[in-house]
């Protein structure tokens, strides 16, 4: 018994029934005693349909970044205050607050706020009246009374913090796969539950792309220690006999759960642009990269090549297809001061990655996930790495294929998978 945090996505509350089922599970876990702060998403594809509302009454002209908050945070008020409704219908005490009501405080980048602090004395006080708050994720105001949103997938982070800030027992986080797979589900149907993964597992996933929790609520659970679950709305209640088991994200995963090659992640929604014949001398990627700092543009990965006693280089950079414009007007004021340099890029690719703490100390890893390619004859068109991820960007049109094949490479369907093609002995020389 204690304080639990619940979050649920937007498909979980996209339909008035399925707001009922919310309530009906946010019920049994008061009745077992537990105080509840449930976070929520707006309904379903909301948030999309209210871009596309700000795009068709904005036309050419950019909305304003503080109109567009304003905005998108109706998504959620709709929300908490359904679910609400669906409890007081099942007898529970509940009151909806907004995430300003809940004591969010962030930043000025509208859009894409920092939260600076939570203050829940709201909450606490709502909870010692016996009542279960519902929160509005993804939202925040700054010190000048600004509403803010927190960046796509931002609820996740809504609950995280909130969890923090409260010192909960719990937090699980609810939405319509009941955990994190070793892939997407949805792109490879062979993919397994792991009924454990680390943060940095997690983290390295969420940022190759798999949406299942958003990057940033992740490094915010792993800087301030706080575990948690994810789970399924969509599966039967604990008093229809679910087990409400998920996968448990920790700060280190228990032995017998750990594998060299954790998961596949797939990006669909990046650009490749490419600077060919840059001049090769010091200061060119400082000068480039910087002005990208400056316009806020997060560079997915950068590979920079030219031969040795070259005088020019490429430099590629994959970046967030939504960033795309923004990224190709960077580049083409800075090529001003490189006469000769040539621009072209691509947003027909797609990012195939594999994350795993092992990959840094195996060998054989990278040779495997380029075989399990090249036997499909899909062509890698970059090739990035860290230590605990290789990526490859490929035609978007064969990512899916692309992903199935590395998938079944490492044998990631099967509960306690081998290493194919090595012979799991690990090397101090990597990949
Ligand atoms: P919510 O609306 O609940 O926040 P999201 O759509 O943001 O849900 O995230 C859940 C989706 O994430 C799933 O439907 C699934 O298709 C996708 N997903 C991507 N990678 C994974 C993965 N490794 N494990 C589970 N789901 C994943
Ligand atoms: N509704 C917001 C979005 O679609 C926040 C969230 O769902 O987490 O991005
Ligand atoms: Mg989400």
């Amino acid at each position: 018994m204690g304080i639990v945090v619940q979050k649920y996505g937007g498909s979980s509350v996209a339909t008035p029934e399925r707001i009922l089922r919310v309530a009906r599970r946010v019920a049994w876990y008061r009745r077992q005693g537990h105080d509840l702060v449930v976070v929520v998403s707006a309904m379903g594809e909301t948030t999309d349909q209210l871009l596309a509302l700000a795009a068709e009454v904005s036309g050419d002209a950019r909305p304003s970044p503080r109109e567009m908050d304003m905005l998108l945070a109706t998504g959620e008020q709709v929300s908490i205050a359904l679910l609400a409704m669906a409890l007081h219908r099942l007898g529970v005490p509940a009151i909806s607050l907004t995430g300003p009501q809940a004591g969010f405080r962030t930043d000025s980048t509208h859009r894409n706020a920092r939260i600076l602090e939570v203050r829940p004395d709201r909450v606490r006080r709502e909870l010692q009246d016996g009542k279960v708050v519902v929160v509005a994720g993804f939202q925040g105001m700054t010190a000048e009374g600004e509403i803010t949103t927190l960046g796509r997938g931002g609820s996740d982070l809504t609950a995280i913090a909130l969890a923090a800030a409260l010192g909960a027992d719990a937090c699980q986080i609810f939405t319509d796969v009941d955990g994190v797979y070793t892939a997407d589900p949805r792109i490879v149907p062979t993919a397994r539950r792991l009924p454990e993964i680390s943060y940095d597992e997690l983290l390295e996933l969420a940022a190759a792309g798999s949406q299942v929790m958003q990057l940033r609520s992740v490094e915010f659970a792993k800087q301030h220690g706080v575990e948690f679950q994810v789970l399924s709305s969509l599966a039967p209640l604990p008093e229809e006999g679910g087990n409400e088991e998920g996968t448990r994200v920790v700060a280190q995963v228990n032995k017998e759960f750990q594998r060299p090659v954790t998961g596949v992640a797939v990006n669909f929604r990046v650009a490749r642009i490419t600077l060919l014949g840059v001049p090769d001398r010091p200061g060119v990627a400082a000068r480039l990269f910087r002005a990208f700092a400056e316009k806020k543009i997060v560079i997915d990965d950068i590979v920079q090549s030219g031969g040795p006693g070259s005088t020019h280089a490429d430099i590629s950079i994959t970046v967030a297809r939504d960033d795309l414009d923004t990224s190709l007007a960077i580049c083409r004021d800075v090529m001003q001061e490189w006469p000769g340099t040539e621009l072209v890029y691509d947003v027909d690719v797609a990012k195939v990655s594999i994350v795993g703490s092992g990959i840094a100390s195996h060998y054989g890893i990278g040779a495997a996930m380029f075989e399990a390619l090249a036997e499909k004859g899909i062509n890698i068109e970059m090739i990035t790495g860290s230590e605990i991820k290789i990526s490859c960007l490929v035609r978007a049109s064969r990512a899916a294929e692309a992903a199935q094949a590395v998938h079944d490479r490492f044998g990631l369907e099967a509960e306690h998978p081998q290493l194919v093609g090595t012979d799991g002995a690990t090397a101090t020389q990597s990949r």
